[in-house]
């Protein structure tokens, strides 16, 4: 656990220091969390229709001012500006998606257990969520969380990603909720630990790599704390050759480069029928050596730097392991000399199934290509894997459309549209992705308690209560 007194935060396009911010200690998130409790009951105790008010009028502010919250993500993370852009726009999306969802989603009545009884269900807020958000997507990622959270009558502290502390503050000022509803702790992760393991958090919601979702998961399952974690991916995209290739190319483009491949989703186990798989690597190498990779602010570029200089060094590291495991780079393959943690799109070939496996997830701009002869391998090599958070099929032929979404292990199948989300679906892993859903009804329910309500409308002697029993055994004995 490394204590990180300062956040010095770079700008990964140029190197220069953007800022220096003080982080939290373990004592003040301890201050923020008893903040928080005091907070909870009167903003649990809210109407739904006054809580999804207040999150409409947030996310209408946050719409307002997308330019200057996308710029901040954009300075802070590298991210190319049209994408910060849809990021923050999506973000405010989620606030009005579950405003509505709060409205309408209040519980329901069981069948009466009696004919003198009414059951009811209610779900109530868990109190204060720890939500806990990794750098790629810090303020999409933070919204899928509180505004489901905030939504069903919850108090949040959210805790960004060392490496992006800037973004979270500036989306946050647009909410205006009562004090303490919604606090922000800074740090890394002795931070975040001091969060998970805080008595008056009722629930983790986590993003971010399996080997750190998996101690949270553990510090929850000690404290019976509840959690959703959303964790690493190493998601399959499968070509098929009855599509037109040149589209092909270009969405398999999309779910490889998008965000520099910082994308928890992103295609990067690309398996191509081997009937048309020469013409494809040839296309799609010339198409990802055309991306241009440049200053993140300028909308004509598609591919901005990496988050930082470190994190270019671990895509270096993959590309040498990758090489050593008989990987050959069709193009890049290496760091962009100058200023900026640049890396040029990566097309790698002639690495086994099994060595892609061994490498694990890439997290960057490195697309590695495998023929496969039939769809059923396609389907087997994508299953083949320890996540499944997401699965990338282009195919024409309904059938094989349809075997894909029914076989593919993988919490999101994408066929010939990668990387969509839908807010009124869920949105999760399989196996070691994750445990958890967000967005959706399941994303709602997920920040909530249920809780039964037997009401027998008039209190009357029950024959099972003791003077009941009495009467029964003396009837009985005759
Ligand atoms: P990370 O696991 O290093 O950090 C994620 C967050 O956890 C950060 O805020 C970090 O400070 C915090 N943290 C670190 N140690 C902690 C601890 N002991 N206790 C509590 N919190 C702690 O991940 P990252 O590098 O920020 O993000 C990249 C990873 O996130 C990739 O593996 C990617 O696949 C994953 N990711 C997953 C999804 C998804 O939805 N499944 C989405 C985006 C990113």
């Amino acid at each position: 656990m490394t204590a990180i007194t300062d956040l010095t935060v770079i700008n990964p396009a140029t190197d220069a220091t953007i800022t220096t911010l003080a982080a939290d200690t373990p004592a003040s998130v301890s201050e923020v969390c008893e903040a928080a409790a005091a907070a909870s009951a009167a903003w649990g105790q809210e109407t739904a229709f006054a809580r999804a008010a207040m999150l409409q009028a947030a996310a209408a502010r946050i719409r307002a001012d997308v330019d200057q919250i996308a710029g901040v993500i954009t300075t802070e993370s590298g991210k190319p500006i049209l994408e910060a852009q849809f990021e923050v726009q999506w973000a405010a999306d989620v606030f009005d998606f579950y405003a509505g969802i709060a409205r309408s989603r209040g519980g329901r009545v069981a069948p009466a257990a009696s004919p003198t009884t009414t059951n009811l269900v209610l779900r109530t807020p868990l109190g204060v969520v720890g939500a806990i958000v990794p750098w790629n997507y810090p303020v999409l990622l933070w919204a899928w969380k509180a505004a489901p959270a905030l939504a069903a009558g919850n108090c949040v502290i959210a805790k960004p990603s060392p490496e992006t502390p800037l973004s979270l503050p500036a989306v946050v000022a647009h909410l205006d909720l009562p004090k303490f509803v919604h606090n922000i702790v800074q740090g890394g992760s002795e931070v975040g630990d001091a969060l998970v393991g805080d008595a008056r958090i009722d629930k983790v919601a986590f993003t971010g790599s399996a080997a750190v979702g998996k101690q949270v998961l553990v510090r929850c399952a000690e404290q019976a704390k509840r959690s959703t974690v959303e964790m690493s991916g190493h998601d399959a995209m499968i070509v098929w050759d009855d599509c037109d290739i040149d589209l092909a190319v270009q969405a398999t483009l999309f779910a490889t480069f998008t965000n520099g491949g910082q994308v928890c989703t992103a295609a990067e186990r690309i398996y191509v029928r081997d009937t048309i798989y020469d013409s494809f690597v040839a296309r799609f190498t010339q198409a990802a050596q055309k991306l241009s990779v440049g200053d993140p602010f300028d909308p004509h570029n598609d591919v901005g730097p990496l988050v930082s200089r470190a994190h270019r060094d671990r895509i270096a590291r993959y590309i040498a392991d990758a090489a050593a495991h008989g990987a050959r780079i069709e193009t890049g393959g290496s760091a962009i000399n100058g200023p900026g943690a640049y890396f040029s799109p990566t097309v790698l070939t002639g690495l086994s199934h099994e060595a892609m496996n061994g490498l694990g997830e890439i997290f960057g701009p490195v697309a590695p290509i495998v023929p496969i002869a039939s769809f059923e391998e396609g389907i087997a090599k994508a299953n083949d894997n320890r996540f499944g958070l997401s699965a990338h099929v282009v195919v024409r032929d309904l059938g094989l459309a349809m075997r894909a979404a029914r076989d593919l292990r993988a919490g999101t199948v994408w066929i010939n549209n990668p990387l969509m989300d839908n807010l009124a679906a869920p949105f999760g892993g399989f196996r070691e992705a994750g445990i958890g859903r967000e967005l959706g009804e399941e994303g709602f329910d997920a920040y909530t308690e249920s809780k039964h309500v037997w009401i027998e409308h008039e209190l009357a002697e029950q024959y099972w209560w003791f003077e009941g029993r009495k009467a029964m055994v003396a009837a009985l004995a005759g």
